[in-house]
């Protein structure tokens, strides 16, 4: 359980990495060139406005003057000489009040002269006395223009007219644009290396959790050379020991009653022999299946006569009631036969107290057999490593118990190739319950 959340927190940080630094890059980028325009925008305007102003003195000068040309004329040509210095500006307009109303004296825009001009920034700046500037979308295409409506003012503070420059933007906004594209190429080739890097890193995780599982795989496999050579030891020493002592013994009872604890420990030792040939067998695909018909009645009956002695012994009930109409499952009857001995034999060898219980339920396509316990059950974490080779709980409810952990591998194994399933419901000091689903026979 620790080790699935801990897996679920690499997988989120990663995902997390994978989408907060590209976002992160992308906001930052895009509020930046924002603000560089902002800037950029609030710079242009204040050059207009200054431009204006300088213009309005001379625009002042002429409209004052007392030379034989006309005003407007003068104008007209200030307007061509300052255009010409700076093509940037569009348009520019000189606009006097004319009763109620304000008329163009002299434009760059030669059809708006003598119209009356209806802009709503000169119209501001004339009556308020104050420059006006507003960002507007030029006649053609998307350009951007500053157009800035400045009030000229005579000597004694009133206004004269009022001039109107309209500053293009669309050369900075190239600029803009150009490097707006460069820092995005930019941008995607550094998106392309986080990427990498990233996918480099899920690698990286990907390892750490094989070698993980590895070491895991050799620790177990170091647990069970000790197990392993404790569980041969131990009945070898015990058939040793009772063997010589009957070897001295002259009474016969005496010696048969040696020879039948030798003998029993050499199941135990065959026991071991026989789960390691298994798995040997199992892991080089060499295991044989015959499959036909079975009836598990049949098969678990005959079992319940050996283990009754090992339940009673533990003052265990051992319980099951075969229904009259179980029908018959496709399976190897030899395979089946393991799978259950082992089962009923780890039922009783986990339980201190109670019962165990065997049951079968089935459909129209399948019978499930299940083995239930009333004894020390395990931990989710215990669970979900319960049918890895060499797996055995380590606690202080198996701390006495021998075992090999290579029983529930074995008939994991014997159940996928018979095309059934295996699964359990445990609870830690409850009791477990292994499910054995297998399909019937036509
Ligand atoms: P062994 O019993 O030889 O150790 P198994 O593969 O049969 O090996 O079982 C693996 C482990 O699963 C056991 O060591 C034990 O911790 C746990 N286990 C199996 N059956 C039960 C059960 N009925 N109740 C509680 N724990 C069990």
């Amino acid at each position: 359980m620790a080790r699935l959340s801990q897996q679920r927190r690499e997988l989120i940080y990663s995902l997390f990495l994978v989408i907060f630094i590209p976002l992160c890059l992308i906001g930052g980028a895009l509020w930046l060139t924002s603000q560089v325009k902002l800037n950029y925008d609030q710079e242009l305007r204040r050059k207009a406005n200054l431009a204006n102003e300088v213009f309005g003195v001379s625009v002042a000068g002429a409209l004052t003057s007392n030379t034989t040309d006309p005003a407007a004329v003068l104008l007209q040509s200030l307007i061509d000489a300052t255009r010409r210095q700076a093509p940037e500006i569009d348009q520019l307009t000189v606009t006097i009040g004319r009763g109620s109303e304000l008329q163009v004296l002299a434009s760059s825009d030669t059809s708006l002269v003598r119209q009356a001009d209806t802009t709503i920034q000169s119209q501001l700046a004339y009556s308020k006395q104050n420059a006006i500037a507003s960002l507007i979308a030029s006649g053609e295409g998307n350009d951007r223009e500053w157009l800035v409506a400045t009030p000229i003012l005579s000597p004694s503070g009133s206004v004269l007219a009022v001039s109107t420059m309209r500053v293009s933007l669309a050369a900075a906004d190239q600029a803009m644009n150009a490097a707006l594209m460069s820092s995005f190429i930019v941008l995607t080739v550094i998106l392309l290396a986080v990427i990498a890097l990233l996918l480099h890193h899920f690698r990286f995780v990907e390892y750490a959790e094989l070698f993980r599982k590895q070491k895991e795989l050799d620790q177990m496999k170091d647990d069970f050379i000790s197990v392993a050579t404790h569980e041969l030891k131990a009945p070898m020493s015990i058939i040793k020991g009772y063997i010589s002592m009957a070897q001295e013994e002259t009474d016969l009872p005496k010696i048969n009653e040696m020879l039948t604890i030798a003998f029993n420990q050499t199941d135990r030792l065959n026991h071991l022999v026989t789960d390691l040939l298994d798995v040997s067998r199992l892991e080089q695909g060499r295991t044989k299946y015959s499959v036909e018909k079975v009836d598990l009645a049949v098969v678990i009956k005959p079992m319940l006569a050996v283990f009754k002695m090992k339940a009673e012994a533990k003052q265990l009930t051992l319980d099951y009631q075969a229904p009259t109409s179980l029908p018959d499952v496709a399976a190897d009857p030899n395979r089946v036969s393991e799978v259950f001995t082992n089962l009923i034999d780890n039922a009783i060898k986990y339980s201190r107290t109670g019962a165990v219980t065997i049951t079968h339920a089935f459909d129209a396509t399948t019978v499930t057999t299940t083995v239930a316990d009333t004894g020390i059950g395990m931990t989710p974490d215990e669970q979900s490593r319960l049918f890895q080779r060499f797996y055995r709980a380590r606690n202080d409810d198996t701390a006495d118990i021998e075992g090999t952990g290579l029983g529930l591998w074995i008939i994991h194994q014997y159940i996928d190739h018979m095309n059934g399933s295996i699964r359990l419901e445990s609870e830690k000091g409850v009791g477990s319950k292994f499910i054995v689903v297998l399909p019937r026979a036509n």
